[in-house]
């Protein structure tokens, strides 16, 4: 059922390209969002949202818009590597709640990975300090201007 439904436009992510909600943003332009995850899994877990689409996860994307969309998703995972230096990133994405989705409005997460650092757990766990993700932004910020 969460994998094909109507489009909820006040789901989180929506509100956030809105301006409701408020984030700590590493890239913007007319195609997507980039923020820090509130809940990260790892130091830099960072999140890649389209704009101007309606679409709750990767089956419903407009194929049409998925190339630049996937070359912004692609931007930032080359910024979060130069920028934190992991030994790794994930770039991982959810389709419907079953799967592990909780928000429904498409993303992927960027998640850099450290020989012998422990993934945090999906979606859930302590909320991060603001300051701390907008420390980490400013890192990222510069190698995607
Ligand atoms: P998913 O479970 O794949 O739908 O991922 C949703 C992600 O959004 C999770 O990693 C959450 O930690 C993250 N998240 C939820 N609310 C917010 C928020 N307000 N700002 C940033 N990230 C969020």
């Amino acid at each position: 059922m969460t994998l094909h439904a109507d489009y909820d436009p006040d789901n989180i992510f929506a509100k956030i390209l809105r301006g409701e909600m408020p984030s700590v943003k590493v890239y913007e332009d007319d195609v997507a969002l980039a923020f820090m995850d509130v809940f990260p899994q790892s130091e830099g877990h960072t999140l890649v949202i389209p704009k101007q689409v309606e679409a709750r996860n990767f089956l419903d994307m407009p194929t049409e818009k998925l190339g630049a969309y996937m070359a912004r998703v692609q931007a930032v995972a080359q910024a979060v590597e130069k920028a934190l230096v992991p030994d790794g990133v994930v770039v991982t994405q959810f389709n419907g709640a079953p799967a592990g989705q909780t928000v429904f409005h498409l993303h992927f997460h960027i998640i850099p990975r450290w020989s012998g650092r422990a993934l945090g757990s999906h979606a859930g766990g302590q909320m991060a300090d603001i300051g701390e993700l907008e420390g980490i932004a400013q890192k990222i910020r510069p190698f995607l201007a």
